[in-house]
């Protein structure tokens, strides 16, 4: 299913009539930029999910059309807003059409009374945070990609938030939206009918189907979002530790400690803490007794902030913690919003220096089982680094995803020297990633907290994971896209239109 040579004049055609000339791009230059993604795909291949055409519509009457015309030539359809995602959700696998939202950026209302803003989905936290300050609000939805990633993308991919310990992650954050039909049709999803409404009995919970999807089911262009007062005070504590152990027990002793300004913390395992030290530029490097460290991150007024910070003070040091000190402690913290920026470059097993891409495995893991995924997780890593010298363990990261601590969103960083990928090297890493995944649902966790779980390897674990509900995952594909036009490959639902999904 591609876009026919015949049929390429009469859907530019159509495509033109919809959007004008000017918003149907079909350069190279425009078409490769829309198959770019930070932690990619096989770089070497990527020739192949370059799409045929990219369209940029302004309004969802537009992304409307353009589905009607995809759905009556049944042309692949791929959304895309930041392209941060890390599980090549925006990557089209079939080639078609590549619908770049990011024109619709506009703030359509702010509600400063019941507390909610309605957007377009092309705007990204950053500028709406900006234009919500005058009115002493914030949208709290804060991942690592916090400048980059937009609402949209966060809709997708339902993301998760550093400070989601005490503010929720997108899925709580986001209100209702509009949302596209892979048929044309325009619905309005949320809890129950209500644009603003946060907790319904009415009906089937429609709002958490059109999150998470990863494009498979339609095309989301508004949201109605909940907003919070901004905070008068932060508090970001960042503290070391002589051993994990002491490192591992003290996140959970602040996440237990039921503090209500608590909104995060984050665990750095010793591989972590060494990769820090080594290549890191952004980091102020600790001295070789540092062997795990410890941030923590508090939200609200300042008389509450300051209390709950002397009690998060206090549990560290009873756990045998070195405070960092204020500079070093906000200077990390800060970083954390923009981890786009990290340093491109690995060792190989000699010590030499290598340019590298990122990619981030995640998984959701509950805490009593971080130790065991963790040394685990580095073994896979290890053993692939034994056979092919382009893979480096840049450490891991586990960070709260609730204030009470049940599961961590847990990160194990590689460095990948892409130019010295080959399709063995790929599949190796393709097998180590199906590890990764398996040992997640070994220890009872999820594939993934956070990316999703789309790509080649952890993707052929998915229906493991989901029992039964992979089946009505498939049974709800084939009735809201019979044609399969959405991001089609991804999450093995082409299987929807073959065999399975019978309920
Ligand atoms: C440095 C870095 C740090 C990161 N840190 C975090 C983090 O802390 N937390 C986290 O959750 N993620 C994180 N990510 C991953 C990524 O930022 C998130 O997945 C984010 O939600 C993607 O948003 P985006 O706008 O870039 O979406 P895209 O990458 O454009 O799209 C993501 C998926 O959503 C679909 N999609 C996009 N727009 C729409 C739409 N309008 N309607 C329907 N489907 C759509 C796409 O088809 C794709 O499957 C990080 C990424 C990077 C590069």
């Amino acid at each position: 299913m591609t876009l026919a040579p015949e049929l390429s004049d009469r859907v530019l055609g159509e495509l033109v009539d919809a959007l004008g000339g000017e918003y149907v791009l079909t350069s190279k230059v425009a078409r490769m930029n829309r198959a770019r993604v930070p932690a990619p795909f096989p770089v070497h291949r990527w020739r192949e999910r370059i799409p045929d055409l990219v369209v940029m519509p302004g309004s969802t009457a537009e992304v409307a059309e353009v589905l009607r015309v995809a759905h009556a030539h049944r042309i692949p359809i791929v959304p895309r807003d930041g392209g941060t995602g890390l599980t090549d959700g925006a990557v089209p696998e079939r080639r078609g059409i590549v619908v770049d939202v990011k024109r619709m950026n506009d703030i359509r209302e702010i509600d400063p009374v019941n507390r909610t803003c309605t957007v377009g989905v092309g705007i990204n936290m950053l500028k709406l945070n900006e234009e919500l300050a005058p009115y002493g609000l914030i949208y709290p939805d804060d991942p690592a990609s916090y400048p980059c990633s937009l609402v949209g993308g966060r809709t997708g991919t339902s993301g998760w938030s550093l400070i989601g310990s005490r503010y929720g992650h997108s899925r709580d954050l986001v209100l209702s939206f509009e949302f596209v039909l892979p048929t044309g049709r325009v619905i309005r999803v949320g809890d129950g009918g209500g644009a603003k409404v946060s907790k319904s009995s009415s009906g089937y919970q429609l709002k958490h189907l059109f999150m998470g999807h990863q494009g498979t089911l339609g095309i989301a262009t508004e949201a109605t979002l909940k907003l919070y007062p901004k905070p008068e005070a932060e508090l970001s504590p960042f503290w070391a530790f002589p051993d994990y152990e002491a490192a591992y027990r003290c996140v959970q002793q602040l996440a237990h400690a039921g503090i209500a300004t608590f909104a995060g913390a984050v665990l750095f395992d010793e591989w972590k803490v060494a990769y820090l030290r080594r290549d890191d530029e952004a980091y102020i490097p600790q001295p070789a007794d540092v062997r795990a460290l410890v941030c923590a991150v508090a939200y609200g007024h300042e008389d509450e902030v300051r209390a709950g910070g002397r009690r998060l003070m206090r549990i560290a040091r009873d756990a045998g913690a070195r405070y960092l000190g204020d500079e070093i402690s906000q200077g990390d913290w800060a970083a954390r919003h923009d981890r786009y920026a990290t340093p491109l470059h690995g060792r190989t097993k000699s010590g030499q220096v290598a340019p590298m891409s990122w990619h981030c495995e995640d998984a959701a893991i509950n805490y009593t089982e971080l130790p065991q995924v963790r040394l685990e997780w580095h073994g896979i890593v290890e053993r692939l680094r034994e056979r092919f010298d382009v893979f480096d363990d840049w450490g891991m990261f586990c960070y709260t995803s609730a204030d009470t601590g049940v599961d961590y969103l847990t990160e194990i960083d590689v460095g990948i020297w892409e130019q010295n990928l080959d399709d063995d090297a790929w599949a190796a890493w393709v097998d180590a990633k199906r590890d990764i995944a398996e040992v997640a649902l070994r220890y009872g966790g999820s594939i993934s907290a956070c990316h999703g779980s789309c790509r080649e390897g952890e993707v052929d674990l998915v229906p493991m994971e989901l029992g039964g509900g992979y089946d009505v995952m498939l049974a709800v594909k084939r009735a809201i896209d019979p044609h399969n036009i959405m991001n089609p490959g991804k999450y093995g639902l082409d299987r929807a239109y073959t065999s399975g999904g019978d309920v």
